[in-house]
């Protein structure tokens, strides 16, 4: 069978992240693609655990040879996903979970429309603000050009919500990691062809809660938050 292809995108900062960690300590059958970057390792990232660092040439060279399922550039930095991550999930018999930026999730969905997309968004601006400023002063490197810029970013990004299957708020870390689950863990149920228990019809019907169409109560104050933060400036 086809894996299938989980795409999880966030704007920096959002917690994509913790969440992903969240999710791959409980779920059973996710490969993770390690994406290729020509960023330099942040903190404490290891090459080959976080990112496969590589030089901007290598990435042209591996891009000429078609090795990628998709990439972009991504802050002044090219990103991308090898394709051999796609076949080694198959041949493990797991589903690929991608996280990467919306150009990418773009260019999957168009050429695998039933790869399901999640959205990550930030309980606010302010909220991302905090995030993004705790995180660069762990990593002691607090800039705040980098700062304004992945904050601009993200009122670019979030400006996606509406092309993505479904939407999560990382507002409490542990309900947000469960709302992630249960949308694999549905997914999966739902492409299965079994006959479904209560139980599992169930957990169908939570994650529905989380379909972008029904998400728009909850979207409309964070758009709110991230309105006017585009203007180049403006903290
Ligand atoms: P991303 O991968 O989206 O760039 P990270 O996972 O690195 O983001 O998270 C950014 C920062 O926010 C980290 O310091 C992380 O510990 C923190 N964080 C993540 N999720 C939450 C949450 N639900 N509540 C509070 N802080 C969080
Ligand atoms: P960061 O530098 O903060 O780790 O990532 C910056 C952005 O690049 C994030 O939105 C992340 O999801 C995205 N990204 C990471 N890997 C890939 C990839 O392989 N392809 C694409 N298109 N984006 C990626």
């Amino acid at each position: 069978m086809n894996p299938l292809i989980y795409i999880v995108s966030a704007p920096s900062g959002s917690g994509k992240s913790t969440l992903l960690h969240g999710l791959l300590s409980t779920v059973p059958r996710l490969h993770f693609s390690i994406s290729y970057t020509t960023r330099a390792p942040r903190g404490s990232e290891q090459n080959g655990r976080e990112y496969f660092f590589i030089a901007r040439q290598e990435f042209e060279r591996m891009r000429a040879n078609g090795e990628f399922l998709e990439y972009a550039d991504v802050f002044g930095n090219y990103y991308g996903t090898a394709k051999r991550f796609l076949e080694e999930a198959r041949q493990r018999s797991q589903d690929l979970l991608l996280d990467i930026d919306v150009q990418g999730a773009a260019q999957i969905k168009r050429k695998i429309p039933e790869a399901v997309s999640i959205f990550v968004l930030p309980p606010s601006r302010e909220e991302l603000e905090r995030r993004l400023r705790r995180r660069s002063q762990a990593e002691g490197a607090l800039d705040p050009q980098v700062l304004q810029r992945r904050l601009l970013a993200a009122a670019k990004e979030i400006e996606n919500w509406s092309r993505y299957d479904y939407l999560i708020v990382n507002d409490q870390l542990e309900p947000a990691i469960e709302r992630l689950r249960d949308i694999v863990v549905a997914e999966r149920l739902q492409r299965s062809g079994a006959r479904l228990s209560a139980a599992e019809e169930a957990l169908i019907a939570e994650a529905r809660n989380s379909l972008q169409a029904n998400m728009k109560p909850q979207v409309v104050p964070i758009l709110a938050s991230f309105a006017g933060a585009a203007v180049p400036g403006r903290t």
